[in-house]
C-alpha cells in the first residue's frame, strides 16, 4: 500500500510513520515544513520525505494523490491560542488548503482519511459525545475560538457530501486530547501557545506558575498517542471496507480528569522524577481567568468525553494506557528532550 501523509512531521503524522515503518511493508510519501520529529524514519527507503508547504507545492500533491492508495491530509493549526489570535490562518489552512486536497481525492477516486476533531462537539450537553447522534454546539460568532471547530465541521460536511454525491471513499477520525512524545514543539510551549499537557510540563521545568484557567474544573479525556495509532492503523487497513463512510471518535473515556487534577498529577510525577526529586523549589499552581490567559474571544469547553462504542464494535479497538502512564511517558520524553537540547533549545535538527 502507498500512503500520502501531508503534515507528516506533526504529532500524529510522525508517530504514524514510525508505526508503519516498524510494523508493515507499506510505503509512505510525506510532506511537511520540516522533519525534526522524523529522525526515526528518514533513512528508511520506504519513507519518502519532501520539505514543502501544502499551499505552494500543489503539483507535487496532485501527482502523489494520483500515485497513492490512501491520503491523510493532517496539516492543521490545532492550538486554542491560535484560534483566537490567528482565526483567518486557521480557516485558510484547516479548511481552504485541505479542501483542495479533498478535491484531488475526488478527482482521482482516492480514499481519504480526514482528521476531524473532538472540538466539533463544542459545548454539547450529552454525557458522552456520539458520532451519529450528538448535537454540535458552538458559541456566538464573536467568540473566535469556534472558528477551528466550525472549519472542521464544514469540512466534515463537505466530505460527507462528496461521499453521498460523488462516491468519495472516506473515513473521518475525531481524536480526543491525544498526548505523548512530540505533542508540541518546545519553542511553541516556551511562547505559551501549546496544548495544556506540554504547557504544564514547560511551566514545571521553568519553575513558573501553572495557570488553571477559570479554576481548572473543566475536564478532558487524555488519550495516549500509541493507543490512538492502534486505532488509526485499523482504519488504514480497512478490512472488508468496514471504515468507509464512517466517523470514529478516538479517545480514552476512562482517562477523564480535570485540568486542576492534571496539574497536580504532573507536579507529583515531576517531583518523583530522579532528576528533580531534590529541586529546591517547584511551580505553584495558581488561578487565572480565560480573558487574561487567552483574551476575550475565548470560551471554554467544560467537558469532552467520547463514546467509543463504534470503534469498539467495528474495529475491536480499546485504549489500553492509563492516565498516569500516559502522563509519565509524555513527561519523561519532554524532560529528556529538554536535557538533550541544553543551551541549544532553539536549534532545530537539520533534515536528511
Ligand atoms: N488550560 C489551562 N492552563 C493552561 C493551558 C490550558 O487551564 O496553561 C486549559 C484550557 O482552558 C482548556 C484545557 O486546559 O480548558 C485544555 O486545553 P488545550 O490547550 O489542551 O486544548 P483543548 O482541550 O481545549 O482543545
Amino acid at each position: 500500500m502507498k500512503i500520502l501523509i501531508l503534515g507528516v512531521n506533526g504529532f500524529i503524522g510522525n508517530s504514524l510513520v514510525k508505526r508503519i515503518m516498524d510494523t508493515t511493508d507499506w510505503e509512505v510519501y510525506g510532506m511537511d515544513l520540516s522533519c525534526h520529529k522524523l529522525s526515526h524514519s528518514l533513512a528508511n527507503p520506504r519513507f519518502k520525505y519532501i520539505e514543502g508547504d501544502i499551499s505552494i507545492n500543489k503539483e507535487w500533491i496532485e501527482y502523489h494523490v494520483k500515485k497513492c492508495d490512501v491520503v491523510l491530509p493532517l496539516v492543521a493549526i490545532a492550538t486554542p491560542k491560535a484560534y483566537v489570535e490567528r482565526p483567518l490562518e486557521v480557516f485558510g489552512i484547516d479548511f481552504e488548503e485541505n479542501l483542495k486536497v479533498i478535491r484531488y481525492c475526488v478527482k482521482y477516486r482516492k480514499r481519504v482519511i480526514f482528521p476531524s476533531t473532538s472540538e466539533v462537539y463544542g459545548m454539547c450537553t450529552d454525557p458522552e459525545f456520539d458520532e451519529e447522534k450528538s448535537q454540535l454546539v458552538l458559541g456566538p460568532i464573536h467568540k473566535q475560538r469556534w472558528i477551528y471547530s466550525c472549519s472542521k465541521q464544514l469540512m466534515d460536511r463537505v466530505i460527507w457530501a462528496y461521499g453521498a454525491q460523488q462516491k468519495l471513499q472516506f473515513t473521518l477520525i475525531r481524536p480526543f486530547n491525544w498526548i505523548g512524545p512530540k505533542l508540541d514543539d518546545i519553542d511553541s510551549a516556551l511562547e505559551g501557545s501549546s496544548r495544556v499537557v506540554t504547557q504544564f510540563i514547560i511551566n514545571l521545568v521553568k519553575r513558573e506558575p501553572i495557570n488553571l484557567v477559570d479554576g481548572g474544573s473543566q475536564k478532558r479525556c487524555f488519550t495516549y498517542v500509541e493507543d490512538g495509532i492502534d486505532c488509526l492503523m485499523e482504519i488504514i487497513k480497512n478490512s472488508d471496507n468496514r471504515c468507509d463512510g464512517q466517523i470514529f471518535n478516538i479517545g480514552a473515556p476512562a482517562n477523564e480528569c480535570s485540568v486542576k487534577e492534571l496539574a497536580e498529577r504532573l507536579l507529583g510525577l515531576f517531583q518523583a522524577h530522579p532528576d528533580h526529586a531534590h529541586d529546591p523549589v517547584y511551580s505553584d499552581i495558581i488561578g487565572t481567568s480565560h480573558q487574561d490567559y487567552y483574551g476575550k474571544d475565548y470560551e471554554d469547553i467544560l467537558y469532552r468525553r467520547p463514546s467509543i462504542q463504534k470503534a469498539r464494535d467495528i474495529l475491536g479497538w480499546e485504549p489500553r494506557t492509563s492516565l498516569d502512564d500516559a502522563l509519565k511517558y509524555t513527561l519523561d520524553f519532554f524532560l529528556e528532550e529538554i536535557k538533550a537540547m541544553g543551551d541549544d533549545a532553539k536549534v532545530q535538527p537539520r533534515c536528511a
